[in-house]
């Protein structure tokens, strides 16, 4: 198969048209077949909720070619459960997981020459999402539903290297108590754009929130869980329900555990004792791990390790996980799902 004339190793995280993309309809209780198609405009209602009341929600997983070939999504399962609990959270029917997986699945086949080459980081990253549709102006659930599924493929995210960032917290919050911080719907997205664009004009790469009850212990920042490693080897992540959870914190308590020997830990992290702390990074789908170097919290930078090397922990961590992903390192029981193709190909 003749992979598209793309500079892999040149992309950025952008848009841009591939072949086919995947829509799923909703209608009178049920979801149709689904279809792939080249268009990638879909038409909607202008008074469909996800337009006016933010009765939408999205997930973010990616394809990746193996040493050998092969092409295998990571924890699918995992996106299709955490958007079935963003569909619940919000009054939109949910989609099966099997639906869901086939749906990505079809996306990657089908667009198989985006799909990067094994060596040079890129993969195709696939954005699943649903979307309340429908001529239905009142401030309740739409009548009609779309679920959609589309791929880009994205370069390695560290280009210069595994480097650490500068961070500090937010003073506004991203998610209520007992709002929709747990589930990734599009409101929460909207409200993170000011304090992510204070924090870099202030010179950081982004903002911590802190719980919004309050504001004493860490959550995460805007797209990314958060965790530290102490001197003593632990592995500490935030546990909270305004917490998105996401699928690399969890990988990542699973790695460090039975990967890398070390004791991993849920619990409350307060910002007052982030000196704890030997090294400390984000997480997530896009970069795996980010290093932060320091943060900055009332004035006062604590800085972890080192603000222009990454420290030793946190590179093993992401060289474990990366691994797994691409197929290098064994993964445990049931993480990898790959796309079955005809011998002949
Ligand atoms: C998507 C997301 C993450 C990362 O989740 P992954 O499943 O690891 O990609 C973390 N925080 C927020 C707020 C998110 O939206």
């Amino acid at each position: 198969m003749q992979k598209a004339n793309i500079n892999w190793g040149e992309l950025g995280f952008k848009y841009q048209k591939v072949d086919k993309v995947y829509v799923s309809r909703w209608k009178d209780g049920r979801w149709d077949d689904g279809v792939l198609q080249d268009d990638d405009k879909i038409s909607i209602s202008i008074s469909a909720t996800a337009l006016h009341y933010g009765q939408q929600c999205f997930e973010g997983l990616k394809a990746y070619t193996t040493k050998n070939g092969d092409i295998q999504l990571f924890r699918p399962d995992m996106n299709a459960k955490r958007l079935q609990n963003s569909c619940k959270r919000i009054l939109m029917p949910e989609v099966p997981v099997d639906k869901f997986i086939d749906a990505c699945l079809k996306v990657v086949e089908a667009n198989e020459r985006f799909v990067p080459p094994y060596g040079t980081g890129a993969t195709l990253y696939l954005r699943p999402f649903v979307i309340g549709n429908g001529d239905n102006i009142g401030a309740g659930p739409a009548p009609e539903y779309i679920f959609c599924v589309f791929g880009i493929p994205v370069g390695p995210y560290f280009k210069g290297g595994f480097k650490p960032v500068k961070m500090t917290t937010a003073k506004y919050d991203r998610a209520a108590p007992y709002g929709t911080g747990g589930v990734k719907v599009g409101g929460n997205y909207a409200c993170g754009m000011l304090p992510h664009q204070v924090a870099v004009e202030e010179g950081f790469a982004d903002c911590i929130y802190l719980d919004p009850e309050t504001h004493t212990t860490i959550e995460e920042a805007g797209t990314s869980n958060f965790f530290g490693i102490t001197k003593d080897n632990k592995f500490i992540t935030p546990d909270s329900p305004s917490i998105l959870p996401s699928i690399t914190r969890n990988s990542l308590l699973t790695v460090a555990r039975d990967y890398l020997g070390m004791e991993a830990i849920e619990g409350e992290i307060k910002i007052d004792e982030v000196d704890q702390f030997e090294e400390v990074g984000a997480c997530g789908t896009a970069a795996v791990i980010t290093p932060i170097g320091s943060i900055t919290y009332n004035g006062k930078k604590h800085i972890f390790h080192s603000e222009e090397v990454a420290g030793t922990k946190i590179t093993k961590l992401y060289e474990t996980l990366h691994g797994i992903q691409f197929g290098d390192i064994e993964a445990p029981e049931g993480w990898i799902v790959k796309l079955q193709k005809e011998c002949a190909k």
